[in-house]
């Protein structure tokens, strides 16, 4: 068997202990060997406060495993291919397509793994959709994603700041799974964002996507959902409807659930990791974020009232 990469976790927060810490413990592909964090600490190994001191330090790594907020993250992901390592990304990529287009250059160039992640790809219900939706001719889609900011983000002010994307953190879920699991290509027609006054991120967005320049998709993003939340995808199709609920966790045709497959989203992420590496390969997909970034180039702006976490 072959050694397990040592990695560096960078961006000790909400994401990085609900799911990255328990993927990497449970993965024989991954030793955690340090952690980069200004303020946030784990047990047990090496802390660093920035990505400079643990490259100075020495200290044997092979990978790193960003979780810090996408602006920032390219100086740190470029450092660390700088340095030699291999880079996966927490979603989205990074603050702007520009800046991932230069990571995946060198990268190619230092010939180090970049992993840009979508998690929820990974969710249960994804990989079936895919397959069954490979020969099915799409009529029309839908998808409504609406959640409590504060129940699922609190106090994170980063999101609503410029370059935090906003109701599009959680809604560029919804377009990963979309651009995986529909057989054609989706564009932009048209998008309409509500910015709270003073805040430089949108709280909510509607999307009139095209697929295939055939069928219409409407995205429905909200992020002020109180009550039940919504994580759904339905989509409509010359031999029936498919509907991904929660996230994409369960699957309908027709109304009948379909099995769950799968081994959880964050594991299947460092699985993937681990064999971008060994393979000499990156995977950078960035359709859900060139959408995310057309509803910000022809989106309609508006206004409502100031938001306070
Ligand atoms: P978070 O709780 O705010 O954690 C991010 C951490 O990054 C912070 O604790 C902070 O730790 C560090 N950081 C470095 N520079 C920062 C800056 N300028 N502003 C704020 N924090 C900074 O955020 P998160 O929810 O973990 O999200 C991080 C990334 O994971 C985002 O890209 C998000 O889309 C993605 N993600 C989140 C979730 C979720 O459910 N929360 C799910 C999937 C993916 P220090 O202060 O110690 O440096």
């Amino acid at each position: 068997m072959t050694q397990p990469l040592k990695l560096a976790l960078v961006g000790i927060g909400k994401i990085a202990r609900d799911q990255h810490l328990p993927a990497i413990a449970a993965e024989a592909g991954f030793e955690l060997a340090a952690a980069v964090s200004r303020n946030g600490r784990v047990e047990g190994v090496p802390n660093f406060t920035d990505i400079a001191a643990l490259i100075a330090s020495g200290l044997a790594i092979d990978a790193v495993s960003l979780c810090t907020p996408p602006v920032g993250r390219h100086r740190i992901a470029a450092e660390a291919l700088a340095a030699g390592l291999h880079v996966m990304l927490e979603k989205p990529p990074g603050a702007t397509l520009a800046e991932v287009h230069q990571l995946q250059a060198q990268a190619a160039g230092a010939g180090r793994s970049l992993f840009a992640t979508w998690h929820s790809r990974h969710a249960d219900g994804v990989a079936t959709a895919a397959a069954w939706l490979a020969d099915k001719q799409i009529t029309r889609a839908s998808i409504v994603w609406r959640e409590d900011i504060r129940v699922w983000h609190p106090g994170q002010e980063w999101i609503l700041e410029a370059g935090g994307l906003g109701v599009f953190d959680p809604g560029i879920n919804a377009l990963s799974i979309v651009t995986a699991i529909l057989p054609g290509p989706l564009r932009l027609d048209g998008a309409r964002l509500v910015f709270p006054a003073g805040r430089g991120a949108p709280i909510a967005a509607a999307l009139d996507l095209v697929h295939d320049d055939a069928a219409p998709v409407r995205a429905d993003f909200d992020f002020r959902q109180t009550g039940p939340q919504s994580w759904d995808i339905t989509i409509e199709t010359d031999a029936g409807t498919l509907m991904l609920t929660e996230g994409g966790a369960r699957l309908w045709i027709d109304g009948v659930e379909q099995p769950a497959q799968g081994v959880g989203e964050y594991p299947a992420l460092y699985r993937r990791f681990a064999e971008l590496v060994a393979a000499g390969e990156s995977d950078c997909d960035l359709r859900p974020l060139t959408l995310v970034a057309d509803a910000f180039l022809l989106g309609e702006r508006t206004e409502t009232d100031p938001f306070a976490f």
